[in-house]
């Protein structure tokens, strides 16, 4: 029902047309016009299948649509014309409705399965078929507009369960908090452990990569992000992705992050009090001057990433925390906690150590601020405008 809601909508309009009675309509001279209409009916109808299909899923698989995109609908007018003949006194059942039917499933079942999905991608034909014929539909029913927009763009979740146990607490609620951003399926989102198995092709389709709990390590998944970012890719990363030390050895990454290494943490987690660092910047305008953040291990770097010119600085701990820890203890420096690289679509966020990060509103509007942000910087253009 979540998602095939126009297929449902449309099959219940196609089962109220043929078995309630309805005033003749006003004939039109064109030969055999009520086939053409049963023809284009049908073939609509196998459309819009097409297009749910091709919106929840990326990979086509042929027995699936073959069954639901083409037989299902032909059975169903079968069943209709038998219905009409024997159920109802106002209509009458005709082999040739049928036929027509059929003909209609037929011709759409192919156009979505040789032409649509191989000339353009899925993403296209769901668009060019929402347009054509959902639209419509949505009017007549009445549903709010922004109902069946469909998905917009793709995010892909990265994360790890081999890592320390806070921080697969971290990606735990992570994946819960972006699942219920991705409601009403404004995006899609795939997750995995297993960064190497996608090739660039597939890396492209994505308009942000999430990385919760884990950086990469093998030479061929950080050359694919590399490649991927250079080319107008997106990153959000949360506290242990980012961390990097002499030992993980990765000039570029470093760079990426504005230069700096991990330098000291406090001890244990604590909640602080942080300050945006400018109240122009779309991630941070709708955020309060300062306030209390919850409870996460909090990195600091060397040197600050506030040093390089082409970072800019959204969010940072504030002074007034120090001295911050009780068993580690930060006392003074320069603290950034929030801040991308100009040069790319990136935001590091530092919290993300156990299981209390989304617990505050003002938190979790900076998350989805930050979210927001990233994907709406797409080369591909704003998914949000479109
Ligand atoms: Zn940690």
């Amino acid at each position: 029902m979540k998602t095939y809601p126009l297929s449902i909508s449309t099959a219940c309009v196609i089962i109220c047309l043929s078995l309630c009675p309805f005033q003749e309509l006003p004939k039109v001279d064109v030969p055999f016009a009520d086939k053409w209409t049963h023809m284009v009916m049908y073939g609509v109808f196998c459309l819009i299948i097409w297009f749910e299909y091709l919106r929840s899923h990326h990979r086509i698989q042929t027995g699936k649509i073959t069954l639901y995109g083409w037989l299902c609908p032909i059975v169903m007018s079968g069943l209709l014309e038998l219905a009409q003949e024997y159920l109802t006194t106002c209509r009458s059942g005709e082999w040739m409705d049928l036929l027509a039917n059929a003909i209609g499933a037929t011709i759409a079942y192919l156009l979505g399965w040789i032409v649509l999905r191989k000339i353009v991608s899925p993403k296209t034909v769901a668009s060019l078929l929402f347009l054509l014929f959902a639209l419509p539909t949505l009017a007549q029913e009445g549903y709010p507009a922004n109902y069946a927009r469909g998905p917009r763009f793709k995010a892909l979740i990265y994360y790890s369960n081999n890592v320390e146990s806070a921080h697969k607490e971290f990606a735990e609620q992570a994946l819960k908090f972006f699942h219920k951003l991705s409601y009403g399926e404004g995006f899609l989102y795939d997750k995995t452990t297993d960064l190497s198995q996608y090739t660039d092709e597939q890396l492209a389709e994505y308009d942000v990569q999430i990385w919760l709990n884990n950086s990469v390590h093998g030479e061929k998944e950080r050359k694919a992000f590399e490649r991927y970012m250079e080319n107008g890719g997106g990153w959000i990363g949360f506290h242990a992705a980012a961390y990097n030390d002499k030992n993980t050895r990765w000039p570029w990454f470093v760079n990426f992050l504005g230069g700096g290494v991990f330098y000291c943490n406090n001890w244990p987690p604590q909640p602080a009090l942080v300050v945006t660092d400018t109240d122009q910047h779309t991630v941070t305008k709708s955020l309060p001057r300062e306030f209390v953040i919850p409870s996460s291990e909090w990195y600091q770097w060397n040197p600050s990433p506030r040093k390089n010119p082409d970072v800019e600085v959204l969010l940072s701990i504030s002074p007034k925390n120090y001295p911050l820890g009780i068993k580690d203890v930060v006392k003074f420096g320069d603290f950034p906690i929030v801040w991308t690289n100009k040069k790319y679509r990136m935001v590091y966020l530092n919290g993300g150590h156990g299981d209390e990060c989304f617990t505050d509103a003002t938190t979790n509007l900076l998350y989805v601020n930050v979210f927001r942000w990233v994907v709406s910087t797409s080369p591909k253009g704003n998914p949000f405008e479109k």
